[in-house]
């Protein structure tokens, strides 16, 4: 029995063609323009306040439009972007050592294992260097250089310095850049924002995305929102394996409620495991904590040379001790890019080489750095996470190496969208970590926060127009029978998950799920480990709808509903997460496929039968369509870091 259907190949109809160096510039000159007399009429609603979606908010409303934006924290300052601790990436070459935006489109694409598309990726690293002189504008404080230039330092992937950072807090000083310019905009009256509101569905009438149906968490009521298009910028879904870097409020539901109604969903098994996480402690976590990837520029990585080693590591003399990313791949070392570091972390653990409780940790060491830069400097760089992660494990790392681990990080996949950042459902538009573009089948670090800040600040407010431009569209009555219709599922919906009653946890199903997903659609997969859990996640989604209690009432603060809510979600896209990872019978990325890999366990693409976007759409057997990716300027070859 096959998971899936085959249907049509796909195209995107909105890509330029030409020199790549010209499409984006070109592709911004023929989108139709909309007069400021006419933007004042057209309403855009906006899911999500984090990167994404704050600078779009921002931009639409500075631009003249209307906007209603949503999330679901108490303040749209409080989006899961404000985690983001070790930079951004730009091409702006302050080091002279080489950078360029063609280097910066030539690593991502390579980075990405050749499984993104090149326009969209040359296009981002055209528009890096406008984010952050936009950001400067805003006051974001950028660490600077003693000469007043301001600073970068690398991240895995690359040979150049073009990250910047604010510390171990980029993320924060980046939000609240946007945030700002948010608050501004809410101040004139061109943005309403409604916090503690989530969107449980979308609005389609006659085809076109125009409104959302959202629920106020703090009263439980549910109203209807109708607009003009709808963009989401709800953010990625890495918490479907329950123990994850990602904020504890991270899920698919936005993206999944638009998959539901016709949007295609991209990739979805391409998650990124990150290589420096503070190590699972026990089973009563709910979270992982990640060590930036910032500190694999001083911290260098090793466990004992002999298996069960289990001398404390300044015990371990020089000698008997393996710097095995060094030792493996020379020219990158410590900065090879995440999935690499985090199969090469996994392999030495499976080797029975790994320290600390249960072998499942290697060490990342400052001592070198330390005895090379004095500790002043160590924290002026990294102080916080420093202190963040002698809380947390009760270890002072400028005493004893960090231990660390490879968790669930980001994920790559996402709502399809074209050039313009348009999924497959006229009006709804998908921006940040939520579409699946640009990253292909690996994140080089750095380069998420570049990403939102793009499509916010600069892509989608150039693309958005060529669709609001026949606008604005016939007024739709909140008695429109599609409109009743998107209501009625949302509180059909609601009752169920409150009238199942039975006796088992949401959190209970959301660890077994997440249980589930690592073991088989985790860091390495095979065909009969996925197998293996497309049957077991059916079998607890049916047990789900039988057993879950749900405690309280709908008109209601109701913490256990929304969860649920959000755990139902995640039992479908898991699914769909496996079925992609077992049709892609090749590794790529942070797709690692273990029937195909060399003989020195690299990931080994097959271009031929893979080198395509796997776009899905929503069904009782899910139909695959396949966009082929051309490359004409960085072709295909084996991606080696030696
Ligand atoms: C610990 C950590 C550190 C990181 N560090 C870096 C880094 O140094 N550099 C880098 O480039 N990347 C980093 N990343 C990745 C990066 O932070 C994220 O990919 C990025 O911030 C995502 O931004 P976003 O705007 O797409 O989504 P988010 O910031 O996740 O925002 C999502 C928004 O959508 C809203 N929302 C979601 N669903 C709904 C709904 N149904 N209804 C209403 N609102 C909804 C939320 O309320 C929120 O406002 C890091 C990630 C983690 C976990």
């Amino acid at each position: 029995m096959s998971f899936w259907t085959d249907g049509e190949d796909i195209a995107d109809q909105a890509a330029p063609d030409g020199p790549i160096e010209t499409r984006w510039e070109r592709r911004k000159f023929s989108a139709k323009l909309v007069n400021p007399a006419n933007r004042r009429k057209l309403t855009v609603i906006v899911i999500g306040t984090g990167l994404a979606g704050g600078s779009a908010a921002a931009t639409l409303a500075e631009a003249g439009y209307k906007v209603r934006s949503y999330c679901y924290q108490d303040s749209p300052r409080r989006a899961h972007s404000i985690a983001a601790q070790g930079g951004i990436n730009a091409a702006k070459n302050y080091r002279n050592d080489g950078d360029s935006v063609y280097r910066l489109f030539y690593d991502t694409v390579k980075g990405g294992d050749f499984r993104a598309r090149e326009s969209n990726v040359y296009r981002l690293a055209e528009v890096s260097v406008n984010i952050i002189d936009q950001c400067v504008a805003q006051g974001v404080p950028f660490a600077r250089e003693y000469g007043g230039l301001l600073d970068n330092r690398s991240f895995g992937g690359t040979q150049v310095s073009r990250t910047f950072y604010a510390r171990g807090q980029t993320g924060q000083q980046l939000l609240l850049g946007a945030y700002q310019a948010m608050e501004r905009q809410i101040g004139l009256g061109n943005i309403e924002m409604f916090a503690r509101h989530e969107m449980l569905e979308l609005v389609i009438v006659d085809g076109k995305a125009r409104g959302v149906v959202v629920r106020d968490l703090v009263t439980g009521e549910i109203t209807t929102d109708l607009a003009d298009a709808v963009v989401l910028a709800s953010g990625g879904y890495g918490n479907v394996f329950f123990l994850s870097t990602n904020a504890k409020g991270c899920n698919v539901t936005a993206s999944w409620r638009a998959h539901r109604k016709g949007a295609l969903f991209a990739n979805p098994c391409y998650t990124q495991i990150h290589p420096t996480c503070i190590p699972e402690s026990g089973t009563h976590q709910s979270k992982l904590t990640l060590m930036s990837e910032s500190l694999r520029n001083d911290g260098r990585v090793w466990v004992p040379l002999a298996r069960g080693d289990s001398r404390k590591p300044g015990d371990i003399p020089e000698d008997e001790r393996d710097y095995y990313l060094e030792r493996i791949y020379p020219s990158f070392g410590n900065l090879v890019p995440r999935d690499i570091a985090s199969r090469a972390a996994k392999n030495v653990c499976d080797e029975g080489r790994g320290v600390g409780p249960g072998g499942l940790g290697v060490y990342l060491d400052f001592a070198d750095a330390i005895g090379r830069l004095g500790q002043p400097a160590v924290e002026a760089k990294y102080g916080n996470l420093f202190e963040m992660y002698q809380r947390i494990t009760g270890e002072d790392p400028y005493e004893v190496p960090m231990r660390i681990y490879p968790a669930v990080h980001y994920t790559m996949g996402g709502l399809w969208v074209d050039y313009d950042l348009q999924s497959t459902i006229p009006g709804l538009f998908v921006i940040g970590e939520a579409n699946f573009s640009d990253h292909g089948a690996n994140r080089l670090g750095a380069s998420a926060l570049m990403q939102g800040l793009a499509d916010g600040y600069f892509v989608l407010p150039n693309t958005l127009n060529n669709y609001l431009a026949s606008g604005p569209f016939e007024k739709i009555s909140p008695d429109n029978e599609e409109v009743v219709a998107a209501r009625k599922q949302v509180t059909d919906r609601l009752d169920k998950l409150l009238s199942v009653n039975g006796d088992r946890t949401v959190d209970s199903f959301h660890r077994e799920l997440g249980h589930i997903m690592w073991e088989y659609c985790g860091m390495e997969r095979t065909e009969e480990g996925l197998t293996k859990a497309i049957g077991l996640i059916r079998g607890l989604r049916e047990e789900f709808w039988t057993r879950v209690k749900v405690p309280g009432a709908g008109a209601e603060l109701n913490q256990n509903l929304e969860k649920a809510g959000r755990v139902a979600d995640f039992f479908e896209l898991g699914e769909l997460m496996c079925i992609d990872a077992l049709h892609r019978a090749e590794s790529a990325g942070g797709h690692f496929r273990a029937e195909s890999q060399t003989p020195d366990g690299e990931a080994m693409r097959h271009d031929d039968e893979f080198g395509y976007v796997a776009a899905w759409e929503f069904g009782e057997t899910p139909t695959l369509h396949k966009e082929k990716l051309d490359f004409e300027y960085v072709h295909p070859s084996t991606r080696s870091y030696k």
